[in-house]
């Protein structure tokens, strides 16, 4: 297929990319490098450094593209509570420009990177619940909130025309695509995610490293989430495209269906790099869901989709490999 990504310059964009290319599939990217790097763009897949605003510019009806990864979004949830109308913005005002150029061109396949955190604190009740798609909605946040907007609009969409498009939603996705050709990983500036900060501190290149709250109603206090490994992430994305239906929108939860507390994670960072990790203790952080844990069955059922690296201490392992090989070539 000829496949459009935007935001294919960064973290999990750039990685389902190389999956694409490996299975054989024709490859353009949009991204406007506010997050992504150039350097994430393989040598000769064409780059157009565009915002996600003027797509129409790439994704023109004479263009034969088959299908659209939406991945093109602001994903800081503490920015979207300062700054929600940046969210609007990009995100949602973002994926209605691209939906008028997917209606004008006709394209019949979408993909969006969508998230687990629509479902807010649904699991708060019960920790051990997991999330299903048709768990209720209740965002804790404008992120949240734009990404469940969009699903909305991707229901409209295909039910009023021949589009099929799928929403993945992610839960906490870390690790990295190690590989000869090089390595993809997580270098957000400024970084915001739980593992990545932990390994700068673990790596002695950041000052404190804070501990957003331990008086949650959890067995150690601490927040919950589902951590996946983002190659398991990229494989679904593969399988979605192939999964789509004219007229229809399906959304799939991926995670690995485990919950590991903050806690849990530092734990795993020291045993993973050895260092000590000294921990600050700081206020909870605004707009924080409580538990996040997936139920995946659905994806495991309809697209086959089975996670090949769901330990915990593999995922951080892999984000070190890539945090050393990242912090070596700058
Ligand atoms: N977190 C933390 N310190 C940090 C970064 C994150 O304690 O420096 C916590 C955060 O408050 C949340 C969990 O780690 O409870 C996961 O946060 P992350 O931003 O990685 O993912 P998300 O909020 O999207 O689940």
């Amino acid at each position: 297929m000829k496949l459009l990504v935007t935001g294919g310059a960064g973290y999990i964009g750039s990685i389902v990319t190389r999956q694409l290319l490996a299975a054989g599939h024709q490859v353009e990217i949009l991204d406007d490098l506010s997050k992504g790097f150039r350097d994430n763009v393989p040598d000769g897949v064409p780059f157009h450094q565009l915002s996600i605003h003027d797509v129409a510019q790439v994704l023109t009806p004479d263009a034969g593209f088959d299908g659209v990864l939406h991945f093109a979004a602001k994903i800081a949830v503490e920015e979207s509570v300062s700054n929600p109308g940046l969210y609007w913005d990009t995100n949602v005002r973002g994926t209605l420009d691209l939906l008028d150029a997917v209606r004008a061109a006709g394209t019949p396949r979408l993909i969006f990177s969508s998230t687990g955190t629509v479902h807010g604190n649904v699991s708060g009740d019960d920790p051990s619940a997991k999330i299903t798609e048709d768990a209720p909605v209740a965002p804790t946040n404008p992120y949240s909130s734009s990404k469940l907007m969009i699903d909305l609009m991707l229901a409209g969409e295909c039910g009023g025309s021949n589009l099929g498009a799928v929403s993945l939603r992610y839960f906490n996705a870390a690790g990295a695509s190690l590989s000869d050709a090089g390595h993809l990983g997580e270098r957000h500036e400024p970084e915001t995610h739980l593992i990545p900060i932990a390994l700068q501190a673990a790596a002695g290149d950041r000052g404190e490293f804070f501990l957003f709250g331990d008086d949650y109603d959890t067995p150690d206090g601490t927040c919950i989430r589902d951590y996946i490994h983002v190659e398991d992430l990229a494989t679904a994305h593969l399988l979605a495209l192939d999964n789509t239906e004219p007229g229809q929108h399906k959304i799939f939860n991926l995670g690995n269906g485990n919950g590991y507390s903050n806690k849990q994670v530092i734990d795993v960072v020291r045993e993973v790099t050895g260092a000590k990790l000294p921990v600050t203790l700081a206020p909870r952080r605004d707009g924080d869901a409580v538990v996040v844990v997936a139920s995946s069955e659905k994806a495991r059922r309809e697209l086959g989709w089975v996670p090949t690296k769901p330990r915990l201490s593999d995922i951080i392992a892999d984000a070190w490999t890539f945090y050393q090989y990242d912090k070596g070539r700058s």
